[in-house]
């Protein structure tokens, strides 16, 4: 029996992991399918305080981890196939393996949306990614395209111009969602060509992409661009599958916060990306994790 089982190993997971731990209390993260959350995927982080260099996405996760292991969390390395949070103690199933706990911590963040189109889900992996940092290499000196307009898709796009022979960044809108600071770097650019006003129609290729069918939505016009690879960066959707009928969730799937991180359920708390549709930024998230720690330590008390 744990004290707190976290669900979930970003900034948020593990932020929570290392204040319990120092309350002494007895803390077990399950880390999910991708350890480390979505900052596995990112490149240069230079927005969070404390590191006065970029410091890559990955290791600031390991040390993160470290640091939580450190201080005493354990871990498991997989994803919660169920829980039940009906009756206390709480439970999560592992595969075949069931933990108990007084109480929990939902940090289980989100993943990349897909454009839903049929030619995407055929292409996926033979052309078509979404994450520049894992598969970038891969189109070394080719022509790539990246689809959206907020902050990943202008770093997606920034990245790739430091591997592919050309970067076209498609948005279907004339203006940029992303920050300020990443738009100037991008139209400094002179590698990132940008098409604006259109959405992808179809991704080209049998076998492995060669292109793209865009339609611009002011003119109507259909027109094709050649490309060896297509990195969609449309946002992200909460991953809260596994908790539907449990936790109270709104209509984009995040979880629902009663109090600063308290759900319809007493005991279990949430933290980071996954109630949060608004900010979802590393710092927001490791955060909230502190809180929803505090939260837990405060309800372990008065139980
Ligand atoms: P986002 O901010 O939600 O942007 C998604 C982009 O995709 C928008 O430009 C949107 O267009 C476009 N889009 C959505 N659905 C589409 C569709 N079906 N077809 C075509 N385009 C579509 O998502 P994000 O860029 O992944 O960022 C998520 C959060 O993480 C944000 O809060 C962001 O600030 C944060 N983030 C921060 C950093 C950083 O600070 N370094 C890096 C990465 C992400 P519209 O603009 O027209 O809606």
């Amino acid at each position: 029996m744990h004290d707190v089982i976290i669900l979930g190993s970003g900034p948020a997971g593990l932020t929570a992991a290392i204040y319990t731990c120092r309350e002494n209390l007895k803390t077990l993260v399950i880390t999910g399918s991708q350890p480390g959350g979505q900052l596995l995927l990112t490149m240069d982080v230079e927005n969070y305080p404390g590191f006065p260099e970029p410091i890559l996405g990955p290791e600031l996760m390991d040390r993160m981890k470290a640091q939580a292991e450190r201080v005493g969390a354990e871990f498991i390395n997989g994803e919660a196939t169920s829980v039940d949070f009906s009756k206390k103690p709480f439970k999560v199933t592992v595969q075949d393996q069931t933990f108990e706990a007084r109480s929990i911590v939902v940090a289980t963040g989100a993943i990349a949306k897909t454009l839903g189109l049929a030619s995407e889900e055929k292409l996926r992996g033979r052309g078509v990614s979404y994450c520049a940092t894992c598969d970038g290499y891969f189109f070394k000196d080719r022509s790539v395209v990246v689809v959206g307009g907020g902050d990943t898709a202008v770093e997606e796009a920034l990245f790739l111009t430091k591997l592919a022979r050309k970067v076209s960044l498609v948005h279907r809108r004339e203006v940029l969602r992303a920050s300020k600071i990443l738009q100037e770097k991008a139209f400094e650019n002179k590698k990132i060509e940008f098409i604006w006003n259109s959405i992808v129609e179809e991704i080209l290729g049998d076998e492995q992409v060669r292109g793209l069918r865009i339609r611009n939505v002011k003119s109507s016009s259909v027109s094709e661009i050649e490309c060896d690879g297509v990195f969609i960066a449309v946002g992200c959707r909460p991953n809260t599958a596994i908790f539907k009928g449990q936790l109270e969730l709104d209509g984009g799937g995040f979880v629902v916060t009663r109090t600063e991180t308290g759900t319809n359920i007493e005991g279990v708390f949430v933290a980071g990306d996954v109630c949060d549709p608004k900010y979802r930024q590393a710092v927001t998230a490791a955060g909230s994790g502190c809180k929803a720690a505090i939260d837990v330590g405060r309800f372990l008390q008065s139980g």
